[in-house]
């Protein structure tokens, strides 16, 4: 007899371990974890089955026993075979939120009709063996009903392979290809059988299929909230993605806590995670209440989501009561020292917003653009305000500001106490957008800082200032430098000295016309490539300002090792000497610098009081709308050929 390769067997095994991981990995919750778990059953269950037919079958003649327990084998096997693609149809629909917009009644005739079908033909074997049968002497034998189910299968087969086809943009290739991989590894295992009969490789074609998916789609490390334990941002926004592209309708609703940073910063990682699952689980029990279909994400530091098909649904009303509930458990964490502010924001799909990106948007920012006590907010509220709308769309702006060269330098006069006259200016960034018109750099340029456009801006402001200084009369108006901020980005960058040194070159610039302002952001991120562009940058007479002292956690014994020209303190310091705790930070702040010999600028002054005041401390520099708003370059320069002749004259 010719040997009958089992090949079969490592199915067994391959099923048995996936099956074991996915228990042990949590990966049994959410519509498509569930219909993977039921297909790896499924897949199990055939494969046994199948391996006790065929190796009873090989020891022909049998046993009575044996002839029953083939039998009882191969009609489980029939059973269950046709459920694997079934199966793995219904994976590909969860995969794709298809089943969502299926009704039971469409699922049943559809999915599980034809299946009926089959457990009906079975039974019919049992009386005249038509699909197989088992006999002691020639043991298990297949009869032409068993072309039934090769027809079925080919058909959810096929039905599978177009679904994949016509849904490809809603995976990414690597995704797509190992979904599709269950089919040619089964087209092949089809095409080798036929050419090699005795070898048996069907069920480790599908098991290697599925081992596949587990591998490239099924990976519950990248969707899964360590701290919580919840799904997370990814898991989110791929449901999301999924939603947005079948056009099915429900509603999100967005709970962001305020101060989730500072909360977990007191409450501990271990209690903050576990007030958080709470939070979850509250909501996911308002759901449940009111029998909606609802999935819950949570992202970092302290979002959690909601994504329900239901749209009908008053969710402002159920969170309100959530909200009444649970007031007891909120005061609890609030005992420990630190406050619960909890925001929502409601967005329904497709009628508030259509795009994936702008639901995530949204949800990023609807608390910086609602006023601060609103404690729930429809979607429809904010999508039209000037400020979302230019947060949801900085990608454009900053695009076409940085292809399109729109932007500007301004510039703000500095005030000289000492000498009553303007001697520098602050370079200022401008961008006007054509269709959002004006747009602050306090809102574009940490957008660009996240999106790393940060260097090419920073170089469009280095090139255009070093070219405002070459081309203006400095002696001529009385003016000794100007002062430019540099980001970040740009201070970690090994080529900034380089940069710099060859625009002193281009425009022969001198050195000591240049200030630049570094914040202590710059110098929280310090590393050596900053420390070196900082010290090879003043060891070439390029001075620096520290910007915006007073609204970090200044060290002043850091300050005193830099090589810092200049402190400037910051306008809410300014605005602070209205009370006399204030009055008394700036008068210490100021004596302090002058002790370690840093020249001060004082920003933001508006009043002539304010100005009065820091004169009398002894402040060196004034920059302030009392004096001017930054200034397109020109108008700078008359600015300061008018009120510095008037100085001197
Ligand atoms: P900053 O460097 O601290 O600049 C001072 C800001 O205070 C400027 O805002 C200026 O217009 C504003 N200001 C000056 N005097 C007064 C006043 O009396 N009252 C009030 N209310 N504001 C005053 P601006 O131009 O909107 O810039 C905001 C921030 O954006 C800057 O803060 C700086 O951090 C950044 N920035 C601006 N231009 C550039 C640039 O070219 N490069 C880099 N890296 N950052 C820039
Ligand atoms: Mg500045
Ligand atoms: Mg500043």
């Amino acid at each position: 007899m010719d040997r009958i390769f089992y090949l079969d067997m490592v199915a067994v095994p391959i099923y048995a371990i996936i099956l074991y991981a996915t228990f042990v990995r949590k990966m049994i919750t959410g519509p498509s974890n569930r219909a993977f778990t039921a297909l790896l059953v499924v897949s199990l269950v055939t494969a046994v089955c199948d391996l006790m037919t065929g190796m009873a079958s090989a020891n022909a003649p049998m046993s009575d026993y044996e002839v029953g327990l083939v039998f009882i084998a191969s009609t489980v096997y029939y059973l269950f075979h046709i459920l694997v693609p079934i199966m793995y149809l219904m994976f590909l629909f969860a995969e794709t939120r298809m089943g969502y917009q299926m009704t039971r009644k469409s699922k049943l005739i559809i999915i599980f009709a034809p299946y009926a079908a089959s457990v009906v033909l079975l039974i019919v074997n049992c009386f005249n063996g038509v699909v197989f049968t088992v006999t002691n002497e020639e043991g298990y034998r297949r009869g032409p009903g068993v072309y039934v189910f090769y027809t079925l299968a080919a058909m959810y087969a096929l039905w599978g392979v177009t679904y994949l086809a016509r849904r490809r943009k809603m995976f990414s290739f690597a995704k797509w290809l190992s979904l599709g991989s269950m089919y040619v590894m089964n087209a092949a295992a089809v095409i080798i059988q036929m050419l090699f009969p005795r070898l048996l490789i069907e069920m480790i074609m599908t098991a290697l299929a599925e081992l596949y998916v587990v591998l490239l789609v099924m990976r519950p490390e990248d969707y899964m909230d360590y701290g919580t334990g919840l799904p997370n941002f990814r898991a989110y926004k791929n449901e999301l993605l999924k939603v947005t592209s079948t056009d099915t309708r429900g509603t999100i609703v967005v709970l962001r806590f305020i101060n989730a940073r500072q909360m977990q910063r007191y409450l501990g990682d271990r209690r903050y995670f576990k007030f958080i699952r709470s939070a979850a689980e509250n909501l996911k029990g308002i759901c449940d209440k009111y029998d909606l279909e609802a999935d819950i994400y949570y992202e970092q530091p302290g979002r959690i989501y909601i994504l329900s098909d239901n749209y009908r649904f008053d969710f402002e009303k159920g969170v309100r009561e959530l909200y009444a509930e649970v007031i007891g458990d909120i005061q609890e964490i609030e005992s420990l020292g630190t406050k619960v502010i909890p925001r929502f924001c409601e967005i329904r799909y497709p009628d508030d917003i259509r795009d994936a990106e702008t639901i995530i948007n949204i949800g990023r920012q609807f608390h910086r653009i609602i006023p601060f006590d609103q404690f729930y907010t429809h979607a429809k509220e904010i999508i039209e305000s000037p400020t979302f709308r230019i947060k949801n769309n900085m990608d454009l702006i900053l695009n076409r500001a940085i292809s399109n060269k729109k932007f500007e330098m301004y510039y703000q006069p500095i005030y000289s106490v000492k000498e009553k006259r303007f001697v520098s200016a602050e370079a200022l960034i401008r961008l006007k957008d054509e269709e959002f018109g004006f747009i602050s750099p306090a809102e574009f340029i940490p957008a660009a800082e996240r999106r790393g456009l940060m260097v090419a801006i920073g170089d469009f402001v280095l090139e255009s200032v070093f070219r405002f200084i070459s081309e203006t009369d400095f002696r001529g108006l009385g003016l000794e430098y100007v002062e430019l901020n540099l980001s970040v980005a740009q201070c970690v960058q090994g080529d900034l000295a380089d940069k710099i040194f060859a625009l002193e070159k281009k425009y022969h610039v001198n050195p000591a016309r240049v200030n630049l302002e570094i914040t202590e952001t710059t110098y929280e991120n310090i590393g050596s490539t900053t420390d070196t562009n900082i010290r090879v940058l003043s060891e070439n007479g390029f001075s620096f300002s520290l910007d915006d002292y007073g609204t970090g956690y200044s060290n002043m014994q850091r300050i005193s090792r830099l090589p810092l020209k200049i402190i400037k303190i910051d306008k809410t310091l300014v605005d602070d000497m209205e009370n006399r705790s204030g009055m008394s930070v700036m008068r210490n702040t100021v004596s302090m610098m002058k002790d370690i010999n840093k020249e001060i600028v004082c920003e933001g002054v508006e009043t002539a009081e304010q100005l009065e005041t820091l004169s009398g401390l002894g402040v060196d520099f004034i920059q302030g709308y009392y004096f001017s708003k930054p200034l397109p370059a020109e108008s700078f320069v008359s600015f300061i050929k008018e009120k510095n002749s008037e100085q001197t004259a």
